[in-house]
């Protein structure tokens, strides 16, 4: 005498929960892996383990992979640290905003109003290229106003707005290597430069859209200055990315309210 066919589906069904329930506790038993600078660690054996992966090649012991918390994220120099926002905000006040701004305008090559706009809005974290204006009257590329570093979200692209760069994201390690396979393949093509141009705006759009505030965020190339020429006086052939032609202007501000 065998088990009735209709009560062979309640085993199998029961047996089927009961394995799904053992394993999401198995799962949920499984510590984070551990942090210590940018190198992650088994937290069995504390060896360095593979990035990504959920199972110590040593002790052969599983963990969960995460993500460092915020506060031990590494720090993105790419915007305006507390320090260098207080400066900012005490040197206009000490020149007047009047004054502050007109030397802003001549550094950067900017209409007075924009400004007047950039030294009132620029904070720590901020996008440095429009000061978290999310703005860019000089742009003139197609963009409309939208900035073309942040593409209008304000925050420095490799930071999300609080410094903290996020590491170890794998959703963002796969979108940044399709991000730099499609842009070689676009700059190897024989399109016109002006096309270049705008499928590498699309791309870096794309990639930010989803990836703003990770560490791979800092290879997006800044799209404007995608092709051989000058961008904040210097010479930069075949690109230069984001985060550096932020930087560079938030350096120009700097060096503009010295003195
Ligand atoms: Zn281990
Ligand atoms: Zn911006």
């Amino acid at each position: 005498m065998g088990i009735p066919v209709h009560a062979r589906w309640w085993v199998f069904i029961l047996l089927a929960v009961g394995i799904l329930l053992v394993l999401s506790l198995l799962a949920l038993d499984r510590p984070d892996v551990v942090w210590v600078g940018e190198s992650p660690e088994c937290p069995h054996c504390r060896l360095e383990v593979r990035w990504y992966s959920h199972r110590c090649a040593d002790c052969r012991g599983e963990f969960d992979w995460t993500s460092p918390a915020e506060e031990i994220s590494p720090i993105s120099g790419a915007t305006l640290s507390p320090q260098e926002a207080e400066w900012v905000r005490d040197r206009v006040k000490a020149l007047t905003a009047e004054v502050a701004a007109a030397r802003v305008a001549t550094a950067l090559g900017l209409e007075l109003a924009f400004a007047v706009e950039y030294l009132s809005s620029v904070a720590k974290g901020d996008c440095g290229w429009c000061g978290g204006t999310r703005l860019d009257p000089s742009d003139g590329s197609g963009e409309g106003l939208r900035c073309p570093a942040c593409f209008g979200s304000g925050n420095g692209i490799a930071c999300g707005g609080d410094r903290t760069m996020r590491i170890g994201d794998q959703r963002a390690a796969r979108a940044y290597a399709a991000y730099d396979r499609e842009l070689s393949d676009l700059m190897r093509s024989q399109v016109p430069d002006d096309i270049k141009r705008q499928g590498a705006r699309r791309l870096a759009r794309e990639f930010l859209a989803s990836h703003e505030g990770t560490q791979e965020a800092q290879g997006i190339v800044f799209w404007p200055a995608l092709l051989p020429g000058e961008l904040n006086g210097h010479k930069h052939p075949g690109g230069m990315p984001t985060v550096v032609a932020s930087r560079e202007r938030l350096n120009l501000v700097l060096g503009a309210l010295a003195d």
